[in-house]
């Protein structure tokens, strides 16, 4: 069988997400809501989504929108039906008798519902269609969340399931999980219990909602948002509903039980609009002061708002062992949160699920941790946890830990797929090297490096692991959410707060040599990126013989933002790149004029479609829609280019003072209309100056070499003004630009 086309069921967040994505694989998708209306006004919120449903605006041609009256004859034809409609069980059986009706012999029916059981889905239809009919348990934002849990039980065709699993992983770029027919499946149920452990332990603990966002949150292994500003984003009202239905369906005796009844500020803060950030706000709110926005948090004992207070636990890195040890407050409430998680996701082995991996990985792909409760375990260590935790009789899984007097018990990750990843193949590596920022492996024939810095930040021991890693042909890849969010600048801005200038020169310096080893270095480099590729980032990778992309990637050199300019060969490659291009046969100056425009705005591309047309993507180069095929992807690449033979060095001809005053009258359009200022002027000044190749003209032949120089001079020259070092402060505390 084959999925050619599919019908979805409601156009709402969930409908509108998953019809986006089909598109995304270029397969035809019919969206039905009431009204065609309605469904219009999806197609245009997919068209303004921030960020991007689609990997491109083209991709929408595959979309038709249409209503259940008129149109449902859809159905007829349809390879995949997929319902989305409102958590109501009466409109959604409504919904099964009709499309049970009308569909094609041995199509597939699912539903998204995540509360639902199948069982009661599916009470009343025929044997024959329960085989075909299934949840497929998408997560929203649909393009950027990796997990599905595709539920079936005894009545579904296996090969069906297993068929759609396929499909799902290949076409779609999901983990997919197989999950029995328990409440809130293996994501959701343990997701939702860590959020209402975390909240209920941070107010009987009286810890503030910052505080616990604080502690769970990024020291845990959890995106930033922890639990009260995931609540706000998620909305209070429907996480109400979620704990409601939990509620229904678990069993009185069942610990989730004990957190589940809604918390009395909840019931207040839905009454009075505060439902998070659809609504008036929630536990965190933006307070309008003038013409300043100002984040205020919700305080717990007097239910008043206060401007937020910036909590530091001074953490760089994830320690469990060391956060739950720590003898204050934080720690205190690390251990209670995260022991709670370890005990109730153990003690549904095998209720939910035989395999405890995919209890991790469902974590990981559908609440973005780092670390799922098995690892965290594992991690923490089990003499630790059983030297705290001393009853676990009633607790199997556990127990059968401690009988066993074992250390380590974590075997292999990422069990749902076939794929061999980054993940899996780690157990089988050799640790050549680890210094604070990155690591090296050797895995076969071929080295990897892997970045570990808080958004893979580049600094001289990132360059140096890179440097050291091509004796053999090397893979950068990450496990973790992003390739590389550039220049640490923190780092940077370390030595300029010593006046230590020679050492920020040195590290540009190691870093262009890297980068020029990377290139040059007889064996082959790919980059495989997935998440941020920016600044340094995109320099390792412009710089790299091929690059594997995962869709899912956010890309550019962006360095002027901060005051900057790229300076590891990104001005040069990108240059070079574009002076391949039929218009610079023609035009000399047309390449330099490109890249001022590209560097100039910043621009970022958000999927690889589009870096490709910035050129920060090769045009030949590979693009990936499942994250888990990245390394398989690249290592067949290293397979099939055994006579690789290194870049060739290239050469420029630029117009300098020529294409230069072009680059000028553009930048001073742009100050007399405000659009930049004085230092948004002398930064412009400084990449033009780059761009056009200094002093020289189009007779002259200009090396690579004296490209980085002048990348070189022109960030020196930079990051030694006081404009640039306020735009590089002001980015690092508040995440935004500066304009001065
Ligand atoms: P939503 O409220 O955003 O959208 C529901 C849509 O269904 C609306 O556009 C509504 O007009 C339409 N609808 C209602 N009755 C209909 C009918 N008879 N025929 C056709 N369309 C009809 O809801 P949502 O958040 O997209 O949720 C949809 C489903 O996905 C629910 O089962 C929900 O539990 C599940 N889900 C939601 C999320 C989430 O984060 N929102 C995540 C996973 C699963």
């Amino acid at each position: 069988m084959n999925i050619k086309k599919v019908v979805v069921i409601g156009s709402g967040t969930m409908g509108s997400g998953i019809a986006a994505h089909l598109c995304n694989a270029d397969i035809p998708v019919i969206l039905l809501d009431l009204k065609t209306e309605i469904a219009e006004k999806a197609k245009e919120r997919i068209l303004k989504s921030r960020p991007p449903l689609l990997f491109e605006k083209d991709k929408i041609k595959s979309l038709t929108v249409g209503n259940i009256k008129e149109n449902f004859d859809s159905v007829c034809d349809a390879d995949w039906i997929i319902e989305a409609v409102v958590e109501r069980i009466d409109i959604k059986h409504d919904i099964y008798k009709k499309i049970f009706n009308k569909r094609k012999k041995d199509s597939i029916v699912s539903s998204n519902t995540s509360t639902i059981p199948l069982k009661v889905l599916s009470e009343k239809s025929t044997l024959k269609d329960k085989q075909d009919f299934c949840i497929t348990h998408f997560f929203n934002p649909v393009r950027y969340m990796g997990l599905l849990e595709i539920v079936r039980d005894k009545s579904n065709n296996p090969n069906k399931i297993n068929f759609l699993k396929k499909f799902c992983e290949e076409k779609l770029g999901k983990g997919v999980i197989i999950c029995g027919d328990t409440p809130g499946f293996l994501g959701n149920r343990i997701g939702v219990y860590a959020m209402q452990v975390a909240m209920t332990e941070a107010m009987k603990m009286n810890l503030s909602i910052e505080e616990a966002d604080a502690v769970f949150g990024r020291p845990m292994g959890i995106p930033k948002t922890g639990v009260f500003a995931l609540y706000d984003l998620i909305g209070i009202d429907l996480m109400s509903d979620v704990l409601k239905s939990f509620q229904k369906e678990l069993s009185n005796k069942d610990e989730f039980q004990k957190v589940a009844a809604g918390l009395p500020i909840i019931k207040k803060l839905i009454e009075t609009g505060y439902t998070g950030r659809k609504g008036k706000g929630g536990f965190y709110r933006i307070k309008k002061l003038e013409n300043k926005k100002i984040l205020e948090a919700l305080n717990l004992k007097n239910n008043e708002y206060f401007a937020v207070k910036k909590i530091d636990l001074e953490i760089d890195k994830i320690n469990l062992l060391e956060l739950i040890n720590r003898d204050d407050k934080y720690g205190k409430y690390a251990w209670s949160v995260i022991s709670k998680i370890i005990l109730y996701s153990s003690s549904l082995v095998p209720t939910i699920t035989d395999e405890y991996n995919d209890i991790d990985e469902a974590l990981r792909l559908g609440f973005n941790w780092s670390m799922g409760p098995f690892e965290m375990l594992e991690s923490i260590g089990l003499k630790t946890f059983f030297s705290k935790i001393k009853d676990v009789d009633d607790n199997k899984f556990l127990k059968s830990l401690k009988d066993k007097k074992i250390e380590s018990f974590y075997d292999e990750r990422q069990k749902y797929t076939d794929l061999q990843t980054l993940g899996k193949i780690k157990k089988a590596v050799i640790k050549l090297e680890k210094n604070d920022s990155a690591e090296i492996f050797r895995f076969k024939d071929f080295n990897i490096v892997e970045f570990n810095t808080k958004a893979n930040a580049l600094d001289y021991d990132s360059m140096d692991a890179l440097k050291k890693a091509t004796d053999k042909p090397l893979i950068i890849i990450n496990e973790s959410m992003q390739f590389s969010a550039g220049v640490n600048l923190n780092y940077v801005m370390k030595f300029i707060k010593n006046n230590d200038l020679k050492s920020v020169e040195k590290f540009i310096k190691y870093f262009q040599e890297t980068c020029k080893h990377l290139k040059y270095c007889k064996n082959p480099v790919i980059s495989a990126p997935s998440g941020l590729a920016l600044g340094g980032g995109e320099e390792v990778i412009l710089q790299s013989n091929y690059v594997v992309s995962h869709t899912n990637i956010v890309m550019g050199l962006v360095e002027t933002i901060v005051g900057l300019v790229p300076a590891g060969g990104g001005c040069k490659e990108l240059l070079w790149r574009w002076s391949q291009s039929d218009e610079s046969s023609l035009d000399p100056d047309y390449a330099p004029l490109k890249v001022f425009d590209i560097i100039g705005y910043a621009k970022t591309a958000s999927s690889p479609q589009q870096a490709k047309k910035l050129l920060f993507l090769d045009t030949n180069h590979n693009v990936i829609i499942n994250r888990n095929e990245l390394l398989p992807a690249a290592r067949k690449l290293l397979n099939n280019n055994v006579d690789f033979s290194p870049s060739k060095e290239c050469k420029f001809k630029l117009s300098g003072k020529n294409v230069r005053e072009k680059m000028h009258k553009i930048l001073e359009a742009l100050y007399n209309e405000k659009k930049i200022l004085d230092h948004g002027m002398d930064v412009g000044k400084e990449l033009a100056y780059v761009l056009s190749g200094g002093d020289t003209d189009l007779d002259k032949e200009i090396s690579e070499e004296q490209m980085y120089k002048l990348e070189l001079n022109s960030f020196m020259k930079l990051v030694e003004n006081k404009k640039t070092q306020d735009r590089i402060v002001h980015t690092l505390k508040t995440g935004k630009p500066l304009i001065n």
